[in-house]
């Protein structure tokens, strides 16, 4: 449950970064887009959110 908030949470952050910040946010002369790319793989390495969910739907018998 913590890795599907965490990484969601770090996901939504880094994508508002990204906007706030327009142009430069997404070229890559700029740290900001590697920040997102960042944030997102998160949540696909360790067990995808979509895995997460599974488990935890499993887990709590729904
Ligand atoms: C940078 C990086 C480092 C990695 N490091 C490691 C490592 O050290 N060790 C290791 O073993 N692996 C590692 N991986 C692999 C990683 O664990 C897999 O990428 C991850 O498990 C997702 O598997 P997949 O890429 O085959 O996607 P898929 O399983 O093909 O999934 C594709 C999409 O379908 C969704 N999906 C799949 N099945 C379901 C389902 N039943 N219900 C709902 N949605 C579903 C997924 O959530 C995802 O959105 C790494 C991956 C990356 C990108």
């Amino acid at each position: 449950m913590v890795k599907l908030a965490t990484t969601e949470l770090a996901k939504r952050t880094a994508l508002e970064g990204m906007q706030i910040m327009g142009g430069y946010g997404y070229a890559s002369e700029y740290p900001m887009e590697r920040y997102l790319r960042s944030a997102v793989v998160t949540t696909i390495f360790g067990g995808t959110s979509e895995i997460q969910k599974n488990i935890i739907a499993k887990t709590l018998g729904l």
